[in-house]
């Protein structure tokens, strides 16, 4: 018995039927992407214009990040056979802030997973669970240390083979795109890369914060758990509801322990990170999940600015300690 699940959406805006200044949806990045405008100052171009030439932003970086797409930075890296390659500007930011996040959650956090998760195909048609031996085998692949950064010029040494930015390019792209059209003048807009949110100033038509929902990880149809409100911030999640497979009544999600080379089995259901870096929120999301509840919110009580909701897998809900505090938890009504 084996079903499949792919992509449920973890984060969600709530807002009354006001009307919009502005709203477009693609399938983007993997996953559905929704950019909303509520208000912008742009004389010379539309919403509708801007946020077109938001997604062509997203899809450039697309281009450079994506493991699978051919002449992509990391589809080069992946097969330089660890020589030396060329990568850009946003390439090395990126790499050189999942070394910080790796090395900050002890290796929990670590983008050298790439075999790993390509070998148990969780995109694929079919997945199974793969084989213990080569589970074994490719989590000696696994060493974020192994990627050397020489100005833009990265080498992936032994035994590291392939990395992947499947947790943390979402959280670049998300924060270059709300760059992009904050400088074209936009006050008021939401942008929603799969599990990553990102509000732009305040909720203008409804004068008050964005309220972004939490989705109940035990819901089949997206509904939430609670919401928080917030301005000119991120909110980003990590589920083990949002990619998995069942497979003889066991769930096998995408997030990956590095040390067993198995899904992460910890009691969590879900990390949600509340930070003004989409990038911030994406890596510390998949790290927390993978760290459990103790670590985990060891590590975001230790950071400045950065707040989140952890929810086990009875549904109970756990908050860092800015709650209460510089932040509020809402309860879904
Ligand atoms: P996210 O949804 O942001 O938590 O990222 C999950 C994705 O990151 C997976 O689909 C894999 O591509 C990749 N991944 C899985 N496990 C890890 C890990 N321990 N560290 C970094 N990336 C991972
Ligand atoms: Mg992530």
């Amino acid at each position: 018995m084996k079903k499949l699940f792919l992509l449920g959406l973890s984060g969600i805006l709530l807002t009354a039927c006001a009307p919009k200044t502005a709203k477009q949806t693609e399938f983007m990045l993997d996953t559905i992407c929704t950019i909303t405008i509520y208000e912008e100052k742009n004389k010379e171009k539309t919403a509708d214009e801007l946020i077109e030439e938001a997604f062509e932003l997203c899809s450039g970086y697309e281009d450079m990040l994506s493991r699978t797409i051919e002449g992509s930075d990391i589809y080069k890296l992946n097969n330089s056979g660890g020589t030396p390659v060329e990568v850009s500007d946003d390439t090395v930011e990126i790499l050189e802030a999942a070394k910080r996040y790796s090395e900050l959650s002890d290796g929990a956090f670590d983008i050298t997973t790439a075999p790993l998760s390509i070998l148990w195909d969780f995109e694929g048609e079919d997945p199974h669970v793969p084989p213990e031996d080569q589970i074994q085998a490719m989590t000696e692949k696994i060493d974020y240390t192994k990627i050397k950064i020489d100005g833009n010029t990265v080498t992936l040494e032994a035994p590291v083979e392939a990395i992947d930015l499947g947790a943390i390019a979402k959280g670049y792209i998300a924060d270059r795109t709300a760059d992009y059209l904050r400088e074209n003048g936009v006050t008021s807009a939401y942008i929603s890369l799969g599990g990553n949110l990102y509000a732009i100033g305040s909720n203008s038509q409804e004068k008050r914060p964005f309220r972004l929902g939490i989705q109940d990880p035990k819901s089949t149809d997206g509904s939430i758990i609670g919401y928080v409100e917030v301005s000119d911030k991120s909110l980003v999640t990590s589920g083990d509801y949002q990619r998995f497979f069942e497979e003889d009544g066991k769930r096998y999600h995408h997030i990956l322990d590095p040390e067993t080379g198995y899904p992460t089995d910890n009691g969590l259901s879900s990390v949600t990170i509340v930070s003004d870096k989409s990038l911030d929120g994406d890596a510390l999301s998949t790290a927390c999940f993978v760290l459990g509840l103790d670590d985990g919110m060891k590590l975001i009580n230790s950071l400045d600015g950065i707040e989140a909701v952890f929810i086990d897998s009875s549904n109970e809900i756990y908050l860092s300690d800015g709650f209460g505090k510089t932040i509020e938890f809402y309860d879904a009504e």
